[in-house]
């Protein structure tokens, strides 16, 4: 009995490390169209990005085993153990790619994962070893099992943590992060390998008999695995790319129907807006001219009809200011002018401006109970802030009577509520009221684009406030908005 002199055949040495880099790459891009998959097309994707995954690691592995020589020695295989260990890494594969692509990343699902990952391919490893077949007896060194194993588990922790940071990138644009990322893996896990190999002295024994109908190693069988797990590399390679970019496709084309809709809705509901002020111009002037042209042209039907033109207009500006606003802070380009101000004296002020329409509808007057409340303030927008949720209060109270109240919340914030009781909102549409041309169950006479709320909330969050509703069906709604002061 002697200890055996062994070689590594340099090249395949190489040439493994490369192969377990283009594998590890090629999982970190598959990872992503697993991600991005669904229901049965996400069990394809995981059971063939598995695969490929899986032979990537086990190819590896086992170009390492061919790469491991003993002068004047043939090596057999046992094929079933082999293809035992090709399970092995599929399965070590299958489970770190579901993790990644289906839990979130938590710590727990790390150590979960690098732990049954890790068992996985050591597993691999040592029944890869388990299945040569040489005239020897193998003694184990167990510092380098141990620590096999243990890079094996730090390789699978590296592996998750690299692949939970690429998942979500959907430009796919990340190539050299993610060759950099399988390279690293590629190496931990052939480092994995090789301190492996290190753990045996072989002792070669010749009374020890090896069947010799199964798998010799030769240079053609490392050239074959070698080819075969290229191809199957490229062609997952190829399937996510194609994929990724059909998922790019489709993610494109869904925001562009959704802006067209958006524009066409715009569209619809801006130009009805528009019309039927427009249309009351229309008619006043060609009553007018009739009247003129007939002699009975007289100073009364004169006034009465530039008021109504006059209230039209007024609306027409309105309409037309409110769509600049939200041009305006659409493009960021909204500017304050803010001052140290009394807030309850521009409330006071808008609450007076506002009084002629309530008392039109039959509202007898708005209750306010104000608090000193100095901050800086744009006077001109909280005033906006103010005539907008009024005429809220006043188009969806139903003629029931309108407070508001100021309320200090400490000495450095103040919380307005304007308080009506009329239609109220469900709480499901109490979210959506805030967002752009969303109009809730609005009663169809009672007119608006949808875009007060919007702007008002901008304007809100631009002097460091906040906005919120609360309100109940059939009750009455009632607006809060807090202001820092200073
Ligand atoms: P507009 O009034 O022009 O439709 P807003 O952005 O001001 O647009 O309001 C959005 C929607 O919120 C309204 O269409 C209405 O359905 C709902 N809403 C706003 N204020 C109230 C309120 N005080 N009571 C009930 N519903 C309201």
């Amino acid at each position: 009995m002697h200890h055996a002199h062994h070689h590594h055949n340099h090249y395949l040495v190489v040439l493994s490390v490369l192969i377990a880099a283009f594998a590890s790459y090629t999982a970190l891009d598959l990872v992503q169209s697993v991600t991005n998959s669904k229901g049965k097309v996400k069990s394809i994707w995981l059971f063939g990005s598995s695969l490929a995954m899986g032979i990537g690691i086990w190819s590896m592995h086992f170009i390492g085993m061919l790469a491991f020589t003993i002068p004047g020695l043939d090596i057999y295989y046992n094929v079933p153990l082999l293809v035992l260990s090709i399970f092995v890494a599929i399965l070590a594969s299958a489970l770190a790619l579901h993790i990644v692509a289906s839990l979130k990343p938590t710590t727990k699902n790390y150590l979960l994962g690098s732990f049954m990952m890790g068992s996985a391919i050591a597993g691999m490893h040592y029944i890869g070893i388990a299945s040569m077949r040489i005239p020897a007896t193998i003694i184990w060194n167990q510092f380098y099992v141990i620590l096999s194993i243990i890079i094996a588990f730090i390789a699978s922790f590296g592996a998750l943590l690299l692949s939970f940071k690429f998942r979500d990138d959907m430009s796919g644009r990340d190539y050299i992060a993610r060759g950099i990322g399988g390279i690293i893996m590629g190496i931990a896990i052939s480092g994995m390998h090789y301190t492996g190999m290190l753990a045996m002295t072989i002792s070669i024994d010749k009374s020890i008999v090896v069947n010799s109908h199964q798998l010799l190693a030769t240079e053609g069988l490392a050239t074959a695995i070698i080819l075969g797990t290229l191809a199957v590399l490229g062609i997952a390679l190829a399937g996510s790319n194609i994929e990724r970019a059909l998922f790019r496709k489709t993610l494109l084309n869904t925001s562009l129907e959704a802006g067209i809709k958006a524009r066409d809705e715009f569209l619809s509901i801006a130009s009805h807006e528009l019309k039927t002020p427009l249309t009351v111009i229309k008619l006043n002037v060609e009553a007018s001219l009739r009247h003129i042209e007939r002699g009975d042209w007289n100073e009364e039907r004169f006034e009465a009809s530039l008021h109504k033109t006059n209230k039209s207009l007024n609306r027409i500006i309105r309409l037309v200011n409110d769509m600049l606003d939200v041009a305006r802070i659409g493009a960021g380009k909204l500017s304050l002018n803010k001052e140290l101000t009394d807030l309850e004296i521009i409330i006071e002020d808008v609450i007076e401006s506002m009084a002629p329409e309530y008392a039109a509808a039959g509202i007898p007057e708005i209750k306010f109970h104000p608090v000193k409340a100095k901050g800086m303030f744009d006077v001109f927008r909280i005033e906006q802030v103010f005539i907008n949720l009024l005429s809220n209060a006043l188009k969806y109270g139903q003629g029931n009577p309108v407070e508001v109240i100021m309320k200090l919340q400490n000495p450095n914030n103040v919380i307005v509520s304007v308080k009506d009781q009329g239609f109220g909102i469900s709480e499901e549409n109490q979210k959506k009221i805030f967002e752009r041309f969303e109009r809730v169950n609005s009663p169809n006479e009672i007119a608006g684009l949808g875009l007060g709320l919007s702007i008002v909330e901008e304007l809100v969050k631009s002097h460091g406030g906040n906005i919120w509703v609360e309100s109940e069906l059939g009750k009455g709604s009632t607006f809060c908005i807090l202001f820092p002061l200073s």
